[in-house]
């Protein structure tokens, strides 16, 4: 515990360096960065010890308040400055970037006006971040993201959902070759996201953990008629035909299932282009994974596998695929209260069960009986 000199000295350098002046100018509404605002947030800083901070009460001039505080914040560690509606301008960043080294969760999420400039002051700044979230940030482009990952190769836990510019195939080779650390990874509508950007991912980040691709929608899971037909023509002129050697082809849920094997949390939502192929995949390799799972962590093998999948508006998909896919991973769940597979939407779905729901049914009949 901090005593009150620690926050004295704290309060007395924001009223003298100007964060409250600068304030004070604008309207002291509800949420405003005016004098009540600052010393909300001032008090919450506080608490956190210099190391962390959030602004994200703060509606307005966040970009002003980040610029005054932040030179006297150099041991932060964590800062979190969410909006609901976009204030944060590159210089704010830029100024973190100079003065914050030690940082290593940033949440920035909601900053339409950020540019590339933004990424670029982070990567040479703060190559301590383990936790970024800059969701929402449509400017980002797939170059500045990729120099990011360059220098920021503890990152485990990122948020790019929404990030439509950012998030390419490309950027995930980067974060790939990168981040071999990452556990968590949320591309959520990042609708340029393909089977090649996923399978990168899958053979670079080994701890993936949580992985949300929902509304994906290039991403198949498993192999593609057409580049697999050209593929089979062409090794056929050249070899002979050698089918075996093609199954792999471009199945990025197979890569993810076959070299995450922490993957606990999988979302698939509204991947229209996800197909059986991808649910069998992923089913079958939690056969073939389990000799090995139970030859290193015999009494964690339940703990081990899927424990959440959503599959919502995943309308190819056919009940047998998925009842595959439930009857292999036995912590995915249908039943009441624990709805762990997420199937809601796809209506010729509703035959799929876990096995405690088909159990629940048939000890329910002799009970009607009576
Ligand atoms: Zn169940």
């Amino acid at each position: 515990m901090r005593g009150t000199e620690g926050l004295d000295l704290s309060f007395e350098k924001l009223m003298v360096f100007g964060g409250v002046e600068n304030m004070n100018r604008s309207n002291s509404g509800d949420g405003d960065c005016g004098f009540w605002g600052l010393l909300h947030g001032w008090r919450d800083a506080i608490s956190w010890g210099h190391t962390h901070l959030s602004l994200s009460w703060c509606k307005k001039n966040m970009n002003n308040l980040v610029l005054s505080l932040i030179p006297k914040f150099t041991k932060l560690q964590v800062l979190i400055l969410r909006q609901d509606t976009p204030q944060l301008q590159d210089d704010a960043v830029e100024k973190i970037a100079d003065y914050c080294h030690d940082l290593q969760e940033l949440d920035l999420s909601k900053s339409f006006r950020l540019t590339d400039r933004s990424l670029y002051a982070l990567a040479r700044g703060c190559p301590d971040l383990v936790k970024l979230n800059i969701s929402g940030c449509s400017a980002f482009s797939d170059n500045a993201l990729g120099y990011l990952t360059g220098f920021c190769r503890k990152l485990k836990i990122l948020n790019l959902c929404g990030c439509v510019r950012a998030a390419t195939d490309r950027a995930l080779k980067a974060i790939g070759y990168n981040c071999n650390k990452l556990q968590s990874l949320n591309l959520g509508w990042c609708d340029r996201v393909g089977d090649e950007g996923v399978k990168s991912l899958a053979y670079g980040c080994p701890d993936l953990r949580a992985l949300d691709l929902c509304g994906c929608v290039l991403i198949t899971g498993g192999a593609m008629a057409v580049n697999l037909t050209l593929m089979l023509a062409s090794a056929y002129f050249r070899h002979g035909f050698v089918y075996e050697v093609y199954p792999s082809y471009h199945e990025s849920v197979v890569a993810l299932a076959n070299n995450c094997l922490h993957l606990r949390s999988l979302g698939l939502y509204y991947c229209q282009n996800i197909t059986d192929r991808a649910m069998y995949s992923l089913a079958q390799s939690r056969v073939k994974n389990k000799p090995e799972v139970w030859a290193s962590v015999k009494t964690r093998c339940e703990e081990e596998g899927l424990t959440n999948l959503n599959i919502s508006q995943c309308t190819a998909l056919t009940p047998p695929a998925v009842q595959a896919v439930c009857d292999s991973f036995p912590a995915l769940h249908t039943c009441p209260g624990r709805h762990s597979l997420i199937i809601s939407g796809c209506l010729n779905l509703t035959s799929v069960h876990c096995a405690c729901s088909i159990h629940r049914a048939s000890t329910a009949m002799p009970r009607l009986a009576h």
